[in-house]
C-alpha cells in the first residue's frame, strides 16, 4: 500500500474500501504521475454539481473577466435531474470541441455576471404549473425582474424541458428566451422545447447550439482553457439512465392496513454487484413496464394482435412488447389528443384544442388516460402508426427511503403508492407503481440512482432538521433519520406526517415509535385528514406549533418538503410565510424574501412533483 495512504494524518472522507482501492491504483506510480492524478481529479471535482456552482460562488469567475467573450456559459435548472443531464453533456461536447465552457446550476449562477456574459446557454425545466425548479428561482426572478441588466453583448440559447401533459408546456423556458430578447440580447439558437422523451430532442438541439457556438466562439489558445481532461472523463458510470441495472426484489410489503382504501407498498431492492452508490435525497428511477391488463385493454379496444410484429426506428418488436416495454399508455399526452381529433374527426376532440380551450384542455388531461379516449372517441389504428404515435415509456423517480450506512449500498428501499382507481367503466393504472407492486422473486426492476444535490442534510451535523412529509412523501425522510441515528448527529430530528386515517395510513409507524423512544427523532407532529368531520393537514400543525418551529429556523435548522407539488407544497409554504410573518414579525414582503433566502441558500430544500 501506498505509504501516504497509510499514514494516520491523512484525514479522509473515503471509507475503508475506497481507501484501499484507492491505494490499488496508484501503487507503483511515479511521483509525477501522482501529481497528474492530482489535477484530474481536482477538475473532476470542479465539474461535479455539487462543487461546480459551490467553487463559483462568491470567488473570482474561473475564467477572467476578459476572457468571458471567449466562453460559453452552460446553466442548469434541473429538478429531477434531467436537465442537469442535458447541460452535462454539452459541456462535456463543447470542451471536448475545444471550447472554453463553465457549466453551473442556476442556484450558483453569479447574478452580477450576467451584464458581462457573452455567450449563454440554459437548460431549464418547468414544473407542473409552469413553475421553474426551485434552484432556478432566484436566477429566473432576477431576469424577469427589474434588476435585470440590459444585455445588447449577450447571445444565448434557451432549451426547455417539460411534460405536454400539462397546460403550461415550457412555460419557464417560453418566458425566459422572450424576456432575454427584451432584455436586448440575441439568439444564436433558436429556443428548443423537449418533451419527457426528451432524448433525441436535447441531442439534436444540442448539436445545432453547438455548431453555432464554435462558429461565433473562437477556441482558445491551449493555455487558456482549463488544464482538465475532463471529456476524457465524462463516460457514463457503469448502470445509468441509459444502462439500468436489473434490482431483484428482496421485499415486496403492503404497509396500509387491509382497510385502507389506498395500498402503498415498501420495496427493498438489491443492488448487489450493481456498483451504484446513493446518500440520502437521492432518488432511484425504475423502468416501469405497463401492465399485462392494460396491454390486454388497448389491443381489444384497437382490435390489433399483440404477436404481430411492428417496425419503428430501426427495431423489430411484437405489438405486444412495443406497448408493454417502450410506450407510454398510462399518461395522455397533446400529441396523441391532436392525432385522435385528426383521426377521427370529433368536434368534441377538435374544440379543446382550440386556442382559448386550455382550462378544458387541462381537464380532459386530468380525466383521461389515453385508453379513455380510445374508446369514447373510436377510430382504427393501424398499428405501425399507433407505434409512431405514442410517446416512449420514461422511467419514474422514487425517493429513495433508507440510508446505505443502515442497510448498506447493496440494498436500497422505496416507498410506492399503488395508483389504482375505477374511472370511464375500467380500471385505471399507474405505470411504476403496478409494475413494482406486481413484483416478485422472480422479477427484475430495470433501475438507476438520480442523484439529488439539492435534498442534502446539513453538512454540520449539529444543525436541527425540520422535515415535512405528508403520504409517500415521508420516503426520504425515512432514510434521513436513518442516517442522522446511524452518524450520532447532535442536531435534533423534527417530523411531520399526514395522511388519511390514523388506524389505517400512517406509514412506518413502528418505525417512528421507535426512533422517538430511541431519541433518533425528537418530535413527531400528525395530521391525520379524514379522523374527524374537518380535515386536519400538516400545515395547521406547523401553524400551532408555529412559535417553536420558528424558534428553530432561527437557530439555523434546515427544512424539507417531500410529497405533492400541485397542493400541499404550496399550502406549506404558505403556512411557512405565515408564521415567519406572526412569530418573527415581519412584514410579508420580508417573511417572503427570507424563505426565499433560505431555498437559495438549501438551508429550505423541495423535492416534490
Ligand atoms: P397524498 O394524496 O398526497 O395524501 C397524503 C395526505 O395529504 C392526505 O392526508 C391528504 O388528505 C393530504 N393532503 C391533501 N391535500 C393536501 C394539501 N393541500 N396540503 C396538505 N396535505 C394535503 O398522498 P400519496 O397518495 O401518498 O401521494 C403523495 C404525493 O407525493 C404524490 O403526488 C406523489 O407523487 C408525491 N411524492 C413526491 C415525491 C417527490 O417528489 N420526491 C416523493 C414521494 C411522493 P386528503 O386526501 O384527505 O385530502
Amino acid at each position: 500500500m501506498n505509504a501516504a495512504l497509510k499514514s494516520p494524518q491523512l484525514d479522509s472522507t473515503l471509507d475503508a474500501d475506497k481507501l484501499a482501492q484507492l491505494a490499488r491504483l496508484t501503487s507503483g506510480l511515479s511521483p509525477a504521475d501522482l501529481y497528474w492524478i492530482a489535477a484530474y481529479s481536482a477538475a473532476l471535482a470542479a465539474r461535479l454539481p455539487a462543487y461546480a456552482g459551490l467553487a463559483v460562488v462568491g470567488e473570482p469567475s474561473a475564467v477572467p473577466a476578459g476572457q468571458a467573450g471567449e466562453r460559453l456559459s452552460i446553466v442548469y435548472g434541473s429538478q429531477t435531474g434531467n436537465s442537469r443531464r442535458v447541460a452535462e453533456q454539452l459541456a462535456g461536447n463543447a470542451e471536448a470541441a475545444g471550447l472554453l465552457v463553465r457549466l453551473l446550476r442556476a442556484g450558483a449562477y453569479p447574478l452580477r455576471e450576467l451584464a458581462q456574459e457573452h455567450h449563454l446557454v440554459v437548460v431549464i425545466s418547468s414544473q407542473g404549473d409552469g413553475d421553474p425548479p426551485d434552484d432556478a428561482i432566484g436566477f429566473i426572478e432576477f431576469i424577469s425582474g427589474k434588476r435585470a441588466p440590459r444585455l445588447p453583448q449577450l447571445k444565448f440559447a434557451v432549451l426547455g424541458l417539460g411534460d405536454s401533459s400539462y397546460p403550461k408546456f415550457c412555460a419557464v423556458s417560453r418566458e425566459l428566451d422572450a424576456r432575454l430578447i427584451e432584455l436586448g440580447a440575441s439568439r444564436f439558437s433558436t429556443l428548443g422545447e423537449a418533451d419527457v422523451d426528451f432524448d433525441s430532442t436535447a441531442a439534436e438541439w444540442s448539436a445545432g447550439v453547438l455548431e453555432t457556438a464554435r462558429e461565433v466562439l473562437s477556441v482558445p489558445a491551449a493555455s487558456a482553457r482549463h488544464a482538465s481532461p475532463l471529456h476524457a472523463v465524462s463516460a457514463p458510470p457503469q448502470h445509468s439512465r441509459d444502462n439500468p441495472f436489473p434490482a431483484a426484489v428482496l421485499e415486496n410489503q403492503r404497509i396500509v392496513s387491509r382497510n385502507s382504501d389506498r395500498d402503498v407498498r415498501h420495496i427493498e431492492l438489491s443492488l448487489e454487484g450493481s456498483g451504484l452508490r446513493y446518500e440520502p435525497g437521492d432518488a432511484v428511477g425504475v423502468w416501469p413496464q405497463n401492465p399485462p391488463a392494460l396491454v390486454e385493454q388497448w389491443l381489444s379496444t384497437l382490435k390489433l394482435d399483440g404477436a404481430n410484429e411492428v417496425e419503428h426506428d430501426g427495431r423489430r418488436l411484437p405489438l405486444a412488447r412495443w406497448l408493454s416495454h417502450e410506450r407510454e399508455l398510462t399518461r395522455l399526452t397533446r400529441s396523441l389528443v391532436v392525432a385522435q381529433a385528426t383521426a377521427t374527426g370529433h368536434g368534441d376532440l377538435q374544440r379543446v384544442l382550440e386556442p382559448g380551450q386550455q382550462a378544458a384542455f387541462a381537464r380532459l388531461l386530468e380525466s383521461h388516460q389515453p385508453i379513455d379516449l380510445l374508446r369514447e372517441f373510436p377510430t382504427s389504428w393501424d398499428a405501425a402508426q399507433l407505434i409512431a404515435a405514442l410517446r416512449p415509456l420514461t422511467p419514474r423517480l422514487y425517493s429513495i427511503a433508507s440510508s446505505a450506512r443502515v442497510v448498506g449500498h447493496d440494498e436500497v428501499h422505496l416507498t410506492v403508492g399503488v395508483v389504482e382507481y375505477a374511472a370511464h367503466g375500467s380500471v385505471h393504472y399507474g405505470a411504476a407503481s403496478a409494475f413494482l407492486a406486481a413484483t416478485g422473486d422472480d422479477t427484475r426492476v430495470p433501475v438507476f440512482v438520480e442523484k439529488n444535490e439539492r435534498f442534502r442534510l446539513p453538512a454540520d451535523s449539529s444543525r436541527d432538521v425540520i422535515m415535512i412529509g405528508p403520504g409517500t412523501g415521508i420516503a426520504p425522510f425515512r432514510a434521513f433519520v436513518q442516517e442522522r441515528q446511524a452518524t450520532a448527529t447532535s442536531g435534533r430530528n423534527w417530523l411531520f406526517f399526514g395522511n388519511r386515517h390514523f388506524a389505517q395510513d400512517f406509514l412506518y409507524q413502528v418505525e417512528w415509535q421507535e426512533a422517538l423512544r430511541s431519541g433518533a427523532l425528537h418530535r413527531l407532529d400528525l395530521a391525520f385528514s379524514r379522523d374527524s368531520a374537518q380535515k386536519i393537514y400538516v400545515q395547521q400543525r406547523i401553524r400551532e406549533h408555529g412559535r417553536e418551529l420558528y424558534a428553530w429556523l432561527r437557530e439555523g435548522a434546515h427544512l424539507y418538503v417531500c410529497g405533492d407539488s400541485a397542493h400541499m407544497a404550496k399550502d406549506v409554504h404558505e403556512a411557512l410565510l405565515e408564521i415567519i410573518t406572526v412569530h418573527g414579525r415581519q412584514s410579508a414582503a420580508d417573511a417572503k424574501a427570507w424563505l426565499a433566502e433560505l431555498l437559495q441558500q438549501g438551508r429550505y430544500a423541495r423535492d416534490v412533483y
